[in-house]
């Protein structure tokens, strides 16, 4: 067993996810070739939270069944929620497959698979780490001195207690588990030691962070009657809450984490996170944007909808009104940050006049980018006993409507920046050559330039707004760069991303 390569299907977790899988078979003396046809072992990681990527994976399954006729020798794996979901069951349905694992037993994955080639039977590993939750760090290697990408994903937390009845995830990633902030510093500052310029903190609800070890622990007050417990919604009331009063009110420390980042790691340029919950965009959260620095003036933040009659049956514990009181204050409080969004349309029940709703939201807001989805029922979900009543020509012809809203606000924002000078983190190169990378509010930027920039803050000027993305030139005089061997085109359209930009854009998770 020499050769391994891994097929990634759905959100930046399961790429994050992936990466990790990659540092334990490397460690393990394995190799990673980029096509499963020159692979000994194939790890198909996948996606459940819609239903697209699961047939996706049966047909992978299905082609990579033809591979192992001729060779009897390779090694089929399915890891990530779909594994976590179904284990034995699609084991048995699809016999091709040798093991499976669930996001929480990566570190076993050398030993499974040395049992697989010995002539062990088919295996599946699909356990919660719930006791003794363990997080995987990136190795050391990263970075633009590894001729990697500048930016980094950390976890800080995995799994959901939120129960959107929507969504599978607190059913294949399980109950909410928090790193240990003094890991999630140390990460960072290693990271940024290894020139790494961007870090994003990933979690399913990222803003619901708190230490387990205690870091961030609040004094205790005295004679308080307002704290309600984990995950309590306390609508309009915590809103109201003195500073405090805060710790009472919603007991999230990301606020405290992002602060204790930028204090640990001053070289981090930017600071990302996603996805956050709206229940948790606390005015201490919004408060930590105005002062830190390095937090970037973008934030996405999933809504779903904006009828509350669907909010409410979606189990997300806000208003269409408190979701845009608290978006508002934050770009009061940050003056020119964007929002990007997720939005499922034909959720179960969902009027014409719900949809509109939604579409008034995303003018109110003023979203300039939007993930959006055709609601699709998933096992285990509570949503499954509304049925699924809003036709698949429906779905579609609002999924259209949303996406022509939604464009034209992104075009009309990148066609404000033209003439501008943005900050560009630089990410990679296109397939023509061309730089690529982003503004601190996420904007894509494309531009020419015959140095090698890779992992460089630099400023540029805009030139012009393509559909996605913008197009410049380098505003900075490049004195210190070493030149590039191979020439690059000047004028370039809306380019296809090489391996490095695979990570744009950011969402949803
Ligand atoms: N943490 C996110 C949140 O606050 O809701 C959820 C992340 S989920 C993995 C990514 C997105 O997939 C969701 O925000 C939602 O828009 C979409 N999604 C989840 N379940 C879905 C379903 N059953 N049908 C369609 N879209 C779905």
């Amino acid at each position: 067993m020499q050769h391994f390569a891994i097929v990634t299907f759905g959100c930046q977790m399961n790429q994050h996810d992936s990466d990790r899988i990659g540092e334990v078979l490397r460690g393990a003396g394995l190799s990673e070739v980029s096509e499963p046809e020159a692979a000994d072992f194939v790890l198909l990681n996948t996606c459940s939270v819609r239903e697209k990527a699961e047939q996706k994976l049966r047909s992978e399954v299905g082609r990579l069944g033809v591979l192992k006729r001729e060779r009897p020798g390779l090694v089929i794996g399915v890891a990530g929620c779909v594994a976590q979901q179904e284990g034995e069951r699609l084991m048995k349905r699809l016999p091709q497959i040798d093991l499976m694992i669930g996001p929480d037993n990566i570190p076993e994955l050398p030993a499974l698979l040395a049992d697989c080639v010995a002539g062990g039977p088919p295996r599946v590993r699909t356990e919660f780490d719930v006791e003794a939750p363990s997080f995987l760090a990136h190795s050391i290697a990263y970075g633009p001195s590894a001729g990697r990408a500048p930016s980094a994903f950390v976890t800080v937390m995995k799994g959901c207690n939120e129960r959107c009845s929507f969504c599978i995830v607190p059913y294949t990633r399980g109950p909410e588990r928090y790193r240990p902030a003094h890991e999630i510093l140390d990460e960072i500052a290693q990271l940024t030691e290894a020139g790494v310029r961007e870090v994003t903190l990933l979690g399913q609800t990222v803003n619901s962070y708190s230490d387990p070890a205690g870091l961030f622990a609040p004094p205790v007050l005295e004679g308080a009657g307002k704290w309600q417990g984990a995950g309590e919604w306390q609508g309009a009331g915590e809103w109201q809450h003195t500073e405090h009063e805060r710790a009472r009110a919603d007991e999230s420390e990301f606020p405290e984490l992002l602060r204790a980042i930028a204090r640990r790691a001053p070289g981090l340029a930017r600071l990302r996170y996603t996805s956050p919950h709206p229940r948790h965009l606390t005015r201490s959260l919004i408060r930590a944007h105005a002062e830190l620095g390095v937090l970037c003036r973008h934030v996405h933040m999933p809504v779903q909808s904006g009828s509350d009659r669907m909010l409410k049956r979606m189990i997300r514990r806000y208003t269409a009104a408190e979701y845009l009181e608290r978006v508002t204050a934050l770009k009061a409080a940050v003056p020119g940050l964007t929002l990007s969004t997720d939005i499922i349309v034909g959720f179960p029940g969902e009027s014409r006049s719900d949809f509109e709703a939604t579409l008034d939201l995303v003018e109110r807001a003023g979203f300039v980018g939007v993930f959006a989805f055709k609601y699709s029922q998933r096992p285990f979900t509570p949503a499954l006993k509304l049925g699924d009543d809003v036709s698949e020509a429906e779905k579609s012809a609002r999924l259209a409507e949303l996406f022509e809203v939604s464009n034209a606000q992104r075009h009309t924002h990148l066609n404000s920046l033209q003439g501008s000078e943005v900050e560009v983190l630089v990410e990679g190169r296109g397939k023509a050559g061309q730089w690529g990378g982003r503004s601190e509010r996420n904007e894509i930027v494309h531009f020419a330039s015959p140095y090698e920039l890779l992992g460089r803050l630099v400023r540029v000027r805009v030139l012009r707004a393509n559909k996605n993305s913008l197009f410049g030139e380098l505003a900075d005089a490049i004195s210190d760069a070493e030149p590039l061997s191979t020439t690059v085109s000047s004028e370039l359209g809306e380019p296809a991303a090489a391996k490095p930009l695979r990570r744009l854009p950011l969402s949803p998770v």
